[in-house]
Parts: C-alpha cells; structure tokens; sequence
C-alpha cells in the first residue's frame, strides 16, 4: 500500500516533526525548501493538483487539512462541511506529502484567541468580501497562523479562489513573510464544472445545471476577447446563469491583478469572475480572458 503522509496534531509534534525535515533535507542541500498546501480537506484532484506542484517547487511538502471556523458566517455550512480525516489520508497516499498538519480548534484558537488580521486591498472590491464579509478576515487570519507554525518557504493556492489567492499574495507581501505564494489552475471535472468539495452537496437535476457557469464564462470571455462590448457580455451572461436556475451573487469583469472593476477591454487583463447559489451549494468560479 502506498504510504500516507504522517499526521500530526499538536504544535510540539509540528515543531519536532519540522526539525527532522529541515535536518534531512540539510544533509543533501544548502537551503531546505518546505511547501504548504493548506486545506479544509473532502480533497479531490484539485487539491491533489496542488501537492503535484508543491512537490515540483520543494523538497518536503505539508498539507494542512482543517476546518476553518472563523472563515464561516453563522448562517453557513461550517456544521455541515464534509470532514473524513481516513479518506483524505487515504488520498494522499503515494502523493509525496510529507506531514498533514491536523490541528484541533482549541490549539488553532484557545481560549482567549483575540487577534484577527483584517485584509484589505484584493479584500474589499466588492466580490466574496460583499457576500461573506467576515470570511477573509477569517482566511487571512488562519493563513497566517498556518504560515508560522510551519514556516514554509512556499506557499500554494488554488486559482479557484482567485480573490483568496490575491488576498494571500498581498498578505505574504505586506507582513513581507518571506514565502512565495505559487497560485495553480483550476482543476475541472469532464463537463467543466471546478472541483470543489461543495460539489458533493448538489442533488443530481442541480448538478446537470452546474456546468453552466463554466460554461457561460467561457462563452463571455470569448466574445470580450473578439470585441464585444463588456457590459452588453455581463448582462448577456447574468441573465443566462439565472436562467439555468441559479441565484447571481455576482458575474463581474475584473482587472486579473487588483480585481478592480474595468470599463472595456482594454483595461486588462481581465477576469471574470461569479459567484451563484444552486439550492443550498454557493458555487464559485472563474476565468481569464
Ligand atoms: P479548500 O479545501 O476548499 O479550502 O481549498 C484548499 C485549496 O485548494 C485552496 O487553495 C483552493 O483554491 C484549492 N482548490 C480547491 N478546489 C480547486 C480546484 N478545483 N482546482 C485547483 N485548486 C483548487
């Protein structure tokens, strides 16, 4: 059986077990290389996808798998998120992942937790931060967390969250953390749909209309890119993603690197990002033009 990557659950371990990689690792090379995935686990090939790159940057992988309370808002599903701590290992095998950091809440978030980091920049434009205002408060904060307790000189994120990603970025940047933030396509299933583990909570009529918003960015950012007119392709692409029986959160045209709004085309490059509810699943995506 292939090997699983060895799990560790409390900052003592973490510390020991980070010692003995950067001393393995100094034994061959000058400078040890530690890559970080983080993760809320329910993984699937998108985050697997992550490990493969965080393996082609660095010596020693980790992926932390942990369940982010503070990123969740009372009305969401943080009660409900998928947890299997035995599956996710199981994926992981053979993967190359050195540790799978597993921390428990109370040593994320002890009693008398008080500090938040409070992103703004790529935080506040008027995307997820509209919709889930607490929510990158929340990543910023555990992302933090998550980057000085295993001090990695990289760190990797999933364009999925393309908003997130620039979050992380701009974070790194402004504590100057000295860690390279590598961002990664986005992973798909056969239809085009973005792996996400919320997709296991679509019923099968909601999971035939997913693919729509792959789709429908598809289609908008081949009509931006052969000249059509920005506004006209947003409202066009809105009203096709409510169509299919979504509620929009947002469709929106954004520049690729501040995600600020953009008039026409030629204020790119552009991305184009949404944001929709299916039922009770908030499916998120995006693509570049
Ligand atoms: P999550 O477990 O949803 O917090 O995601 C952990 C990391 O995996 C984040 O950096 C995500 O952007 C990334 N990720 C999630 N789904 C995908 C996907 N389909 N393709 C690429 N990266 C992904």
């Amino acid at each position: 059986m292939a090997r699983q990557p060895r799990v560790v659950r409390t900052l003592p371990a973490l510390h020991r077990a980070l010692a003995r990689l950067r001393q393995a690792q100094q034994t061959h090379q000058a400078h040890p290389t530690i890559a970080l995935v983080p993760t809320m686990g329910a993984l699937h090939q998108g985050h697997l996808s992550l490990v493969q790159l965080a393996r082609q940057h660095a010596r020693s992988v980790i992926v932390s798998i942990f369940v982010n309370p503070a990123q969740f808002a009372p009305t969401e599903d943080l009660a409900s998120y998928p947890r299997d701590l035995d599956a996710d290992l199981a994926a992981l095998a053979g993967s190359g992942v050195d540790l799978a950091w597993v921390p428990a809440t109370e040593t994320m978030y002890p009693p008398g937790f008080a500090t938040r980091i409070v992103p703004g920049g790529p935080a506040s434009v008027g995307l997820e931060d509209k919709f889930r205002p607490h929510f990158f408060a929340g990543v910023a904060t555990v992302v933090a967390k998550l980057f000085l307790q295993c001090r990695p000189d990289i760190g990797i994120f999933g364009e999925k969250d393309y908003q997130q990603l620039k979050v992380v970025t701009s974070l790194a940047s402004d504590l100057d953390l000295p860690i390279k933030i590598l961002g990664a396509p986005i992973v798909r299933e056969s239809d085009g749909l973005a792996m996400s583990s919320r997709n296991a909570y679509l019923s099968a009529g909601e999971r035939t209309a997913a693919p729509t918003l792959h789709r429908v960015l598809m289609d908008s950012a081949d009509k931006i890119a052969r000249g059509a007119e920005l506004v006209r392709v947003i409202e066009h692409g809105r009203a096709a993603i409510e169509r299919a029986g979504f509620v929009l959160d947002y469709l929106e045209a954004r520049n690729a690197d501040t995600l600020r709004p953009v008039g026409s085309a030629q204020d790119g490059p552009i991305r184009l990002l949404v944001a929709a509810r299916l039922g009770r699943t908030r499916l998120i995506d995006n693509v570049a033009v």
